[in-house]
């Protein structure tokens, strides 16, 4: 069924996830602060434009932050028709998310927080895995156009569980990556080469993503960033962020968990420092940098 939605946020993921929607015979209509819409998306004259004039059955966001995501909803919820079901697919603080949904819902309006993994290649791939908290019947209801946009979708629970579920994920990853890399740099001053703990540990438990997929040396992993000087990738800018934001939901709900709250603290300062030029998985130098200035 052809769907009439309006796509607000078309930067690196929005762009592309918005023209799937087109190729695959939706009507799009596009609103950006800054870029102009792509081929085939139906351009609007501002976000509240995008909803009413089109009369969308369904609104999709892809913005930067929490705040961005309220201060759309506060300006086009009463331009919607009620009903409409709003899907954000940004990647915000799980109180901010549900903050959106209580929003929503108090204007007359259904919600989904639906964040994606898979990054700029799967936002053009359709490749996207998006995690996703609401009801069962709007989950349903989106799940047509997520499928368009991605090759996987799961319901994680109510409000705000999408991002939980994001969050907690990629503190997996963070810590995760930072213990592959100490355990190289540490085989490294044992003399111990990183084909060998590739072989082993990629075969042993000490098997993970961020090392059988993502390693952070040169050499074991062919397609690994580490091969082409930790272009990215999944920006370490972008690993800071959802560790921050993670740390904020450890703090808020009082929950023990040292290693997160620190791969926040060393991803922070990694990503001052390199922004979106490298890789997560760069980091794995800055560990060795401070390995040899301490010996
Ligand atoms: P981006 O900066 O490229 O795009 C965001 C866009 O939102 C920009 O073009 C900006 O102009 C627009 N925007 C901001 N406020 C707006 C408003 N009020 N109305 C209309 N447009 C507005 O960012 P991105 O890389 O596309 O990431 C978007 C979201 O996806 C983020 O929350 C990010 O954390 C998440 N994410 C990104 C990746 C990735 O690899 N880039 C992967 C997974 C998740």
């Amino acid at each position: 069924m052809s769907r009439t939605v309006a796509f607000i946020g078309l930067g690196h993921m929005g762009g592309p996830m918005a023209a799937n929607l087109v190729k695959a015979g939706h009507r799009v209509r596009g609103y950006d602060l800054v870029v102009t819409p792509g081929p085939g998306l139906e351009p609007a004259a501002s976000a509240a434009d995008a909803v009413a004039d089109a009369d969308a059955d369904v609104v999709i966001s892809m913005l930067p932050a929490g705040r961005h995501v309220l201060g759309l909803y506060d300006e086009i919820l009463p331009a919607a028709r009620p009903g409409t079901l709003f899907v954000d697919c940004s990647t915000i603080d799980v109180a901010d998310a549900r903050t959106a949904h209580e929003r929503a819902a108090a204007a007359g309006m259904r919600a989904l927080d639906a964040p994606v993994s898979g990054g700029v290649v799967g936002a053009e791939a359709a490749g996207l895995t998006f995690m996703a908290g609401g009801g069962e019947e709007e989950f349903a209801e989106a799940l047509p156009l997520l499928e368009v946009m991605g090759r996987k979708a799961v319901h994680c629970g109510g409000a705000g569980a999408g991002q939980a579920a994001k969050i907690c994920n990629n503190m997996i990853l963070g810590v995760s990556m930072i213990a592959v890399s100490e355990a190289f740099v540490l085989g490294e001053s044992l003399g111990l080469s990183h084909q060998s703990l590739y072989d082993v540990a990629s075969a042993a438990s000490g098997q993970c993503w961020a090392l059988s997929v993502n390693c952070p040396v040169p050499g074991p992993v062919p397609a690994s960033p580490a091969n082409r000087d930790y272009r990215p990738g999944f920006a370490a800018s972008l690993m800071a962020k959802d560790l921050g934001l993670a740390a904020n939901a450890v703090r808020a709900a009082g929950v023990n968990a040292e290693l997160g709250l620190r791969a926040a603290e060393l991803y922070a300062v990694y990503a001052e420092r390199v922004g979106a030029a490298e890789d997560f998985s760069g980091i794995v130098r800055t560990i060795r940098d401070q390995n040899e200035e301490q010996s």
